[in-house]
């Protein structure tokens, strides 16, 4: 029997007409830039986003390594959230293969760095301190519970930016569950920034892929930091063409995710021992924690969910991440609760 996969959205499968626009991919060498479909995915990404243009990359973590790499040089400095995936999940890569110093700042619990802490990280010029070059964002903020950045707080960041003449990057590889969730645009939750990374892959469930925005000049450095970093692709119109269909029809769906991330969280919160995070679900995540007078722990009470054909997410001792997509039905919702409240009432 297949598993109700919680654990993330990354585990989402292609659609069936996905597989079918692959297979019938026109496809060239993108190395050359000749790939058709990538040039065409590649059009309808910078239109969504409403930038100059775009680049097709293997990961959400390349195109944000990419990004950095191109507006900051060895020695510069990156403001992030200290809750940021770049700082926790890429590995560490702009460090070990830009030379790129990460300043870490506090993440508020909505997913916001205060303003202020960001004015007072701006370095002045001193010999003594690395320049300031970036700040980056994530929108929406997988650490901060999936939670959505509004277009006003990017432009508050995006007016500091310019007075210090900073660039302005945003990881966003779920923005559309924050357009979807807030009811903006894309284009509108982009504007502000100077390059944007967002996932294919993930919610909108192509197999692969993500892609990066901004002007045809940014563009064109990040296509050689791309070559660099050895995602020089050849006929990877294969790819896109999936991207293609996760573009034209899966954005608007992501809504079904947050209802059903919102039943999955109104089920659980019935369950006296489980203890949900206030606000959780922002977008497609559920958060909750195990209370203290439960004997055992979220390790053992995934290991007895997945006994039962149900796969959560543990990011705690005694705290779990569930993750609502395509493939999560809404039985599935009301099922994997059943198989929580009854391993929690005989724990
Ligand atoms: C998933 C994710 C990425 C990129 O991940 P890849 O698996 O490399 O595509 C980047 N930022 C955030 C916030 C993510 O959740």
């Amino acid at each position: 029997m297949k598993p109700i996969d919680l654990r993330s959205d990354t585990v989402t499968q292609p659609t069936p007409a996905m597989r079918e626009a692959m297979a019938k991919a026109p496809v060239g060498d993108d190395v050359y830039g000749e790939d058709p479909t990538i040039n065409r995915l590649q059009e309808i990404a910078a239109e969504i986003m409403g930038k100059e243009a775009a680049l097709f990359v293997p990961s959400g973590t390349m195109g944000n390594l990419a990004s950095i790499l191109a507006h900051c040089g060895r020695g510069d400095e990156v403001l992030l959230g200290d809750k940021a995936h770049t700082v926790i999940y890429e590995a560490g890569g702009i460090s070990a293969l830009g030379g790129v110093h990460s300043r870490q700042l506090p993440n508020q619990a909505d997913g916001t760095i205060l303003l202020e802490d960001i004015r007072a990280a701006i370095r002045p010029n001193d010999i003594h301190q690395p320049p300031t070059r970036l700040i980056a964002l994530e929108n929406t903020h997988n650490r901060c519970g999936g939670v959505a950045l509004s277009p006003a707080y990017g432009w508050a960041v995006r007016a500091i930016a310019e007075q210090y003449g900073l660039f302005l990057h945003l990881d966003g590889a779920r923005i559309f569950n924050a357009s979807v969730a807030q009811g903006v645009s894309a284009k509108e939750l982009a504007q502000p920034f100077d390059s944007v990374t967002f996932c294919l892959s993930k919610g909108l469930c192509a197999p692969v892929g993500a892609v990066i925005v901004g002007s045809g000049s940014f563009i064109n450095q990040v296509r050689r930091i791309r070559k660099q970093l050895g995602g020089g692709m050849r006929q990877a119109g294969i790819l896109a063409a999936a991207g293609i269909v996760a573009l034209e029809t899966m954005i608007d769906r992501l809504a079904d995710d947050h209802t059903k991330a919102k039943k999955l969280a109104n089920e659980l919160a019935l369950i006296p021992s489980l203890v949900l995070d206030p606000g959780t679900p922002y977008t497609n995540m559920v958060f909750l924690n195990i209370s203290p007078e439960f004997p055992h722990t979220a390790q053992w009470v995934a290991a007895k969910l997945k006994e039962r054909g149900v796969l959560v997410g543990v990011v705690g001792e005694r705290r779990f991440r569930l993750v609502t997509h395509y493939w999560i039905e809404d039985k599935d919702v009301i099922e994997a609760s059943q198989h929580f409240k009854e391993i929690m009432a005989n724990g």
